[in-house]
């Protein structure tokens, strides 16, 4: 069509048809189409949900057989529900972290196909859904103290636990009523050493994951390490404020952490060139 429609524009141009010509040309032709594509609406509909849930079926239901599909909870995260839904309430828990995609790759135990979270820098390949709540089903929790929590009143203890999701934490026996955790890292073998933390009397872990091991020590002293590491005390510690933009905040008034949660997001961005109030609120979230 447009090939044509540029002949006939050259054509008046050339004065051998005229505008009027053309317009009812082009006019019938598009009629037609219009009436092809009405004719076959229902199968062009059938075609394109066909292959948008292409993108996201996993495999055979091993409840119902129907398609397993990656589907996202009100609240935002994402998980695998069954197409029988509500007939069949089968579910897979998905990690937090990230944005699924599935890939080529099938499991061949559950015939699923494997999945990987995007999420820019940190991401990773989760596998197969199944086989993953599989282990942690089958994982025992390894207990490895005292919660710090509920221990004294409750007894409860802390475990290196594996979630359904696939990842793993240290965290109380006692959940969901005391849900103090701590968080490890998804990859690599976790050994718990005979050394001791004195002071939170746990023992230090080194998780081993092909290269060098981690010494990631008690996970107590551990997590404190990593908060105190990444505390926002300062203007400069949200990220994406560097000295130039922290210059330009002062400029505004901005000077301090207080300055910039007090302030109001519009008007920062009014004073300030290049920020916007989007940007700010997320500022004052990181602050907070
Ligand atoms: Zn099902
Ligand atoms: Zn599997
Ligand atoms: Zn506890
Ligand atoms: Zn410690």
């Amino acid at each position: 069509m447009t090939s044509q429609l540029e002949a006939d524009m050259q054509k008046i141009a050339k004065g051998e048809a005229t505008l009027d010509e053309v317009t009812t040309e082009s006019r019938e032709m598009l009629e037609k189409v219009f009436a092809e594509l009405e004719a076959s609406r229902e199968e062009i509909g059938d075609h394109i949900q066909k292959s948008l849930k292409a993108d996201k079926t996993l495999g055979p239901c091993p409840e119902c057989g129907n398609d397993l599909l990656v589907r996202r909870s009100r609240r935002g995260s994402y998980f695998v529900g069954c197409d029988g839904y509500p007939d069949c309430t089968y579910t897979l828990p998905l990690p937090s972290t990230g944005k699924p995609l599935i890939m080529d790759e099938t499991c061949e135990d559950h015939d699923l196909r494997n999945v990987k979270m995007l999420a820019g820098r940190q991401t990773f390949v989760h596998g197969c859904p199944q086989c993953k709540a599989d282990e942690a089903d089958e994982e025992e929790d390894e207990v490895i103290g005292v919660c710090p929590e509920c221990g004294e009143e409750h007894g409860g203890e802390l475990a290196i636990k594996r979630l359904r999701t696939g990842s793993r934490l240290v965290g109380c026996t006692r959940y969901p009523e005391c849900d103090y955790s701590l968080p490890l890292p998804r990859r690599g073998e976790i050994e718990v050493t005979e050394t001791r933390c004195e002071e939170h009397d746990l023992p230090e872990l080194v998780v081993h994951n092909g290269d060098e091991p981690w010494e990631l020590g008690c996970p107590i002293c551990n997590y404190e390490e990593y908060k105190s590491r990444n505390e926002v005390t300062d203007i400069e510690d949200l990220s994406g404020i560097g000295k130039k933009t922290a210059e330009k905040l002062k400029a505004a008034g901005i000077e301090s952490l207080d300055d910039l949660k007090n302030a109001t997001p519009e008007d920062v961005a009014d004073q300030v060139q290049g920020v916007s109030a989007d940007r700010v609120r997320e500022w004052q979230a990181q602050a907070d």
